[in-house]
């Protein structure tokens, strides 16, 4: 599956036959992106070599690199644990999570865009057994979302191989439970991986060194940058940088701008009963659950903002047990009661956007940017001639909310394709919703900044 060269032609069109046309907005002039080349770059720094170094070994750090070997750079990944996927990707089952939408939105267009990249890019992952491409079934939590399903089901009927619209006899039948939900959208090609594991073959597969450091500072001096331990210590210096340790990205001044949030999550290992046994797919609604493996199924996932502990909580054990209950009756039956005090889990945090998008490409200069689009205070539709100004070969790469797994394929392609100066495989509209610079851009147009 290579995007690398892709043309225009071959570019994903998450649109493809399926949910509307772009929408065609009003527009006094040109369209956004040429009235205002905010994305562009004007002072593109020469690149002397291909070497590269990506900070941060979680899904978005390990998946750029592996596409950047790819296209002949020379790759090395720092992370501060000695194994890579540690932290936010450290749980044993994580979902491609698949989220879609009647609506003809940026956002349900990259997810369409991403889940439909991510089964190809994990399916030699299933194939070797690392994880279980078992199908993942989508519950309505409401009414609304049930009819939305409708909709979605409608629309993709031609492609039952991606989604199918399933009624209650055939939910029961794919997953193995007397589930009671009357109707459920069935994805046939997704399922779980264990994040860490997936994570660690990556850069096995490509010979990617993974090196130990905890970097604190990064610094930009005779064209490389400099990254420096806490003792002022200089661990390395590299030519391009990928920043891509999630929300500690925020310690770094090129990158402190950046609108993130640290959201905690817990996640619920369960035995498997002879009742719960028989789950054939993963099931998600309020929350997920996923077939045992090794005899444990994981649950999850809760979302606490504010709570900064990795240490389990016996409430968050409650909540994810009641998320099941709610997700389907017979879910929650199958699961039968717990003795939440004997429980385990795992706790750690995601790293959210405020529109939910990830965040994938060049770090703004902030002060020259803001300067050169000052205007757009005044009139947010103004046509500005010059380019955007970004830090020499700096690369941010976050933002992965809850569906890193989902998202991490494509963002790294896209990243990838943009330091290679190649065309890239999404469309510009695409692009342009998931780049660093926008939340600047927003902010200047409604006069927050
Ligand atoms: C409870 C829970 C359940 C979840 N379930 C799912 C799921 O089912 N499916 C799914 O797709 N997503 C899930 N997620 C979200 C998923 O974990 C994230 O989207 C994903 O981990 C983000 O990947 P990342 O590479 O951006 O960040 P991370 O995985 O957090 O990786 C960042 C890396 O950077 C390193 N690092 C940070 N700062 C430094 C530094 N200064 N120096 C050196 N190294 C540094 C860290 O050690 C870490 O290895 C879940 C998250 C939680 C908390």
């Amino acid at each position: 599956m290579s995007l690398g060269s892709a043309s225009m032609d071959n570019k994903i069109n998450p649109l493809s036959n399926d949910l509307s046309k772009p929408s065609s907005k009003p527009s006094n002039k040109l369209p956004s992106n040429k009235r205002q080349p905010w994305h562009l770059d004007k002072s593109v720094a020469p690149r002397l070599s291909k070497e590269i170094t990506i900070l941060g070994a979680g899904i978005a750090g390990c998946t750029t690199a592996v596409a950047l070997a790819k296209r002949g750079f020379n790759v090395r990944v720092i992370d501060r644990h000695p194994s890579a996927g540690s932290e936010g990707a450290g749980n044993n089952q994580a979902v491609v999570y698949p989220k879609l939408s009647p609506r003809d939105d940026l956002l349900p267009r990259i997810n369409l865009s991403s889940m439909k990249f991510a089964s190809d890019y994990y399916k030699p992952f299933w194939d070797r057994d690392v994880g279980q491409q078992c199908g993942v079934l989508v519950l309505p939590e409401s009414e609304k979302t049930a009819s939305d399903f409708k909709i979605i089901g409608e629309r993709f009927a031609d492609q039952p191989g991606f989604v199918q619209l399933q009624n209650n006899s055939e939910l029961r039948g794919v997953s193995g439970l007397n589930l009671v939900a009357k109707q459920g959208l069935f994805f046939p090609q997704l399922g779980w991986l264990p994040p860490a594991e997936v994570c660690q073959q990556l850069l096995a597969q490509q010979g990617i060194p993974l090196l130990r450091a905890d970097i604190h500072k990064i610094v930009y001096s005779d064209n490389h940058w400099q990254l420096l331990e806490a003792n002022g210590d200089l661990f390395l210096t590299s030519e391009s940088l990928v920043i891509a340790n999630a929300f500690d990205c925020l310690q770094f001044e090129q990158t402190a701008f950046l609108p993130l949030t640290q959201l905690r999550g817990q996640i619920t290992e369960l035995q498997q009963s002879p009742a719960s046994s028989t789950l054939k797919t993963v099931i998600c609604g309020e929350g997920y659950i996923t077939p045992q493996h090794k005899g444990v199924h994981s649950c999850g996932a809760t979302y606490n903002k504010g709570v900064f502990t990795t240490e389990l909580r016996p409430i968050d054990h409650q909540t994810n047990l009641e998320q099941m209950s709610r997700t389907d009756e017979g879910l929650g039956e199958a699961i039968g009661p717990q003795d939440i005090a004997s429980l385990s889990g795992r706790a750690n945090y995601r790293c959210t956007t405020k529109d939910y998008l990830p965040i994938v490409g060049p770090v703004p200069n902030v002060p020259q940017l803001l300067e050169d689009y000052a205007p757009l205070r005044r009139d947010a539709r103004c046509e500005i001639t010059s380019l955007g100004s970004y830090l020499p070969n700096l690369y941010v790469h976050c933002g992965m909310g809850s569906r890193g797994l989902s998202y991490a394929p494509l963002t790294s392609e896209v990243l990838a394709a943009e330091i290679a100066g190649e065309t890239l495989p999404i469309e510009d509209e695409l692009r342009l919703a998931m780049h660093p610079a926008r939340f600047l851009i927003r902010d200047l147009k409604k006069k927050r900044i």
